[in-house]
């Protein structure tokens, strides 16, 4: 559950970077490949490497919903 080197699969026209994207688990196996391949990066994995730059999924949230709460009392 984290972000992982580029890796990519033949029949697809994006790499990903991050071994939770949804977008990977139909497409496993022989036609996967290391590397950008010279492809673009998949959005999936672009948001979720993001999230996880802000130290946890939910730990951030909690953070967000607390400064909203601050912002309205
Ligand atoms: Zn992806």
């Amino acid at each position: 559950m984290a972000q992982v080197a580029a890796f990519h699969c033949l029949q697809e026209l994006v790499y990903h970077t991050n071994d939770q994207c949804p977008q990977v688990s139909s497409v496993v196996g022989a036609n996967q490949r290391d590397g950008t391949g010279g492809k673009v990066e998949c959005l999936c994995c672009h948001q979720l490497n993001k999230t996880y730059d802000k130290k946890g999924t939910i730990q951030g949230l909690l953070k967000r919903v607390k400064t909203w709460h601050k912002r309205l009392t």
